[in-house]
């Protein structure tokens, strides 16, 4: 078995981003680049 991120979010392998904010691993699709977060946290977010 590999050790592959496995996103914190979605449950999909090739998490490989973490999010500076709550510090769970994502996958690109739960990552918001612009801001180095997780959609979960954009969502707490207050634009
Ligand atoms: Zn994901
Ligand atoms: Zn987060």
């Amino acid at each position: 078995m590999e050790l592959v991120g496995i996103c914190m979010i979605c449950g999909r392998p090739n998490a490989r981003y973490t999010c500076r904010l709550c510090g769970r691993i994502v996958c690109n699709n739960c990552y918001d680049f612009s801001n180095g977060i997780c959609v979960a946290c954009r969502g707490r977010m207050i634009k």
